[in-house]
């Protein structure tokens, strides 16, 4: 699949539910309306989708939500998608997580054949993360990932940077990752969905925490791409390795390789956009694909240059109204 800029199409992020198990500030409100089960593909529905993409030249799947492991029977469609790996049509099954259910599934998801993940922590103070996650517990996520660990799984963390709430705990989750092992990357808030504060208090560039980090640290530039928005360096004294996405500057989009699909069979193109495609009316036409492979091509064919994400005082109102958990991020 290759685009009108050029670009190669081959990740694909799955958002297998919009529920989540906590209320993350920045992601969801309080009193979130979920889509009734009616309108949510289902776990059959999910990997025909996945796998006409990965017949398309697909090769990493990353699958997310809200919270990919509260979607009942999750690890029958990993299982499922995983005899994709087995051809080597797939490169790599991966998912994003905040790592509640984790000391349940760490061990079947190595027996899958998932190697690494992405877990979400954005503080490692209990309290403070019960204040931001709304619902969730610390030592569930610790022990999820401990597990994680112990089971072979390579852990990446992804901590939403947020001022006046995490930034004074760069430095420990620098200290911490590097004492564990695990990649760290630092996520800017994003313009996605309504919530109950306001974004642009919280904003913080993340010029502002590398800054601050250097103060500490040796940073040094790494060539290190995934073809994603996240830039990396290499810490001199630890020698892990830290990404920065920084998705409100345009500074990733000419190397896109990826488009997202919700749970309810939305392709969207842009994370940053609202145009979208109808898979799930497409999937539902016929059973041998034809209507899904041309809605796919169809699609691809008006995936945008770029995305138009503001975050300032002025224009408070979300610069795409749909919540991050639609999408997965
Ligand atoms: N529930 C899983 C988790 O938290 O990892 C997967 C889905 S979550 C929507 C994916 C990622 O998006 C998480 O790392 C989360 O911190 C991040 N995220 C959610 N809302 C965001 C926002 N408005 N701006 C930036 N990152 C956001
Ligand atoms: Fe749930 Fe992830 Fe959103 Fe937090 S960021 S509310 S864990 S979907």
């Amino acid at each position: 699949m290759i685009d009108p800029f050029g670009r190669t199409i081959k990740y694909l992020r799955v958002s297998v539910t919009d529920r989540c198990d906590f209320r993350c500030e920045y992601c969801m409100s309080e009193n979130m309306t979920f889509l009734p089960k009616s309108e949510v593909l289902s776990l059959e529905e999910l990997d025909r989708l996945c796998t006409a993409f990965i017949n398309k030249g697909v090769d990493k799947l990353r699958i997310t939500g809200g919270e990919p492991l509260v979607r009942r029977d999750i690890m029958s469609l990993l299982r499922n998608l995983s005899r994709h790996l087995k051809t080597g049509a797939l490169q790599e099954l991966t998912l994003t997580t905040n790592g509640s259910q984790l000391t349940r599934f760490a061990d079947e998801l190595v027996d899958i054949g998932v190697k690494r993940i992405n877990v979400s922590l954005d503080t490692l103070d209990a309290d403070q993360f019960a204040r931001i996650t709304r619902w969730g517990r610390l030592d569930q996520v610790l022990d999820g990932i401990e597990a994680a660990k112990k089971a072979g799984l390579q852990v990446k963390i992804n901590t939403v940077a947020m001022r006046g709430v995490n930034d004074n705990e760069a430095n420990d989750l620098v200290e911490w990752c590097a004492e564990h092992g695990h990649d760290l990357t630092f996520i800017e808030t994003m313009p996605l969905g309504e919530i109950d504060g306001d974004r642009a208090e919280v904003y913080l560039p993340l010029s502002i925490l590398r800054a601050q980090l250097s103060q500490h640290y040796t940073l040094v530039d790494s060539d290190y791409a995934t073809g994603g928005p996240a830039r990396y360096v290499t810490v001199k004294e630890t020698g892990q390795r830290i990404g920065f996405i920084t998705p409100l500057t345009h500074n990733f989009c000419e190397s896109c390789n990826r488009v997202r699909i919700t749970c309810t069979g939305m392709l969207y193109m842009c994370l940053g956009q609202d145009d979208s495609a109808d898979l799930r009316k497409a999937l539902r036409a016929d059973e041998d694909n034809t209507t899904l492979n041309a809605a796919i091509d169809e699609a691809i064919g008006r995936k945008p240059e770029g995305h138009d994400f503001v975050i300032n005082r002025r224009q408070n109102a979300p610069a795409v109204s749909r919540h991050m958990s639609v999408t997965g991020g």
